[in-house]
């Protein structure tokens, strides 16, 4: 069972708002740990391509003897990333986030997209469904608060 399956099973008996909160918590310190990680790699990796120029002081080191670690060090970015992105997801829906048709995420309550200025009809809780407005609609609605 991966590590995020657990969670997600985990997910299923939270209960309680406090719960909750303590889950938001634990997610948002698992996001920043992960993101100082993903920093550290990328430092690493800036190392990596450094020492490999030959023009720095281990001038035997080539982009060759390199060229493995670099990649690696890619490929382990790229996983973070992907990890980072999951736990975001998580706790946005855990907090009740509302998706936006620009894709940021918004607060359940929030009546205007704090990016783009996009107005959301439906504020109902289940705010995890990305919520599509045909723009049509929009129009003939009128006389609502412009968001330009
Ligand atoms: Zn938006």
């Amino acid at each position: 069972m991966s590590f995020f399956d657990k969670m997600k099973s985990g997910l299923h008996q939270v209960k309680g708002k406090a719960q909750h909160t303590v889950e938001i918590t634990k997610l948002y310190t698992q996001i920043q740990v992960k993101k100082k990680e993903l920093q550290q790699h990328f430092t690493k990796l800036g190392e990596t391509v450094y020492e490999s120029s030959g023009i720095g002081k281990q001038k035997s080191v080539t982009v060759d003897d390199h060229q493995d670690k670099m990649v690696q060090l890619c490929r382990d970015i790229a996983k973070m990333e992907e990890e980072i992105d999951e736990l975001e997801q998580e706790m946005h829906r855990l907090k009740g986030d509302k998706l936006c048709v620009c894709g940021t995420y918004v607060a359940q309550e929030a009546l205007f997209c704090s990016r783009c200025g996009h107005k959301f009809t439906n504020t109902g809780p289940q705010g995890y469904q990305p919520i599509v407005i045909d723009p049509k609609k929009d129009r003939t609605n009128g006389g609502g608060p412009s968001s330009t």
